[in-house]
């Protein structure tokens, strides 16, 4: 009688440490999952528009997606807007956000449009690059994150900033009421 006893109490405690390990186990491995997502978010930059690259391949022409997305850099003197003088707003070419004004455009010689100051310090955000061995600092839509350029320190007055931004990353919203009436 005592035999069985023993043998039940056995066989009790090891289906208890199988299960305990088992939970255990569990345990841990979710917890690294966790972990691992909390890594990868802190990682990566929050924006009020997220979509995937692939959503972003449909929206956008491959040379936009390129730029905007690739953070490529589209060729000197090619660029849209690198000679446009009329008054209005540049605004982001994936999202829409409004970016820099036509009043602090400004001839920089370099064969990309550039402005000594965005819209406001929210529309736009800045981030160290060190590509190509060189630090920069690469200029995103604070909204969508997309590449639109990179900021320098040899601008004109009164900033001393140079906003040197690709065409492409760009759509312009002419201003109706300013550029007919004024001349
Ligand atoms: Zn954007």
């Amino acid at each position: 009688m005592k035999k069985y006893i023993y043998l039940i109490l056995a066989v009790v405690l090891i289906t208890f440490i199988a299960m305990l390990n088992d939970s255990s186990l569990k345990n841990e491995s979710t917890r690294s999952v966790q972990d691992s997502t909390k890594t990868k978010k802190e990682n990566k930059m929050e924006f009020q528009i997220n979509k995937s690259e692939d959503e972003w391949k449909k929206e956008l022409t491959p040379e936009q997606y390129k730029v905007l997305r690739e953070k490529g850099t589209e060729r000197a003197f090619t660029g849209k807007f690198y000679k446009n003088k009329e008054t209005g707003i540049y605004v982001c070419a994936a999202c829409g956000n409004e970016l820099f004004s036509s009043d602090t455009k400004y001839e920089s010689g370099s064969g990309w449009p550039s402005y000594w100051k965005p819209v406001s310090e929210h529309s736009v955000k800045l981030v160290d690059d060190y590509t190509f061995g060189m630090h920069r600092k690469e200029v995103l839509c604070a909204r969508c994150g997309s590449h639109l350029g990179h900021v320098f320190d040899d601008g004109p007055d009164p900033t001393g900033k140079r906003y040197c931004i690709n065409s492409i990353s760009l759509d312009f919203k002419k201003d109706s009421t300013k550029s007919d009436s004024g001349k």
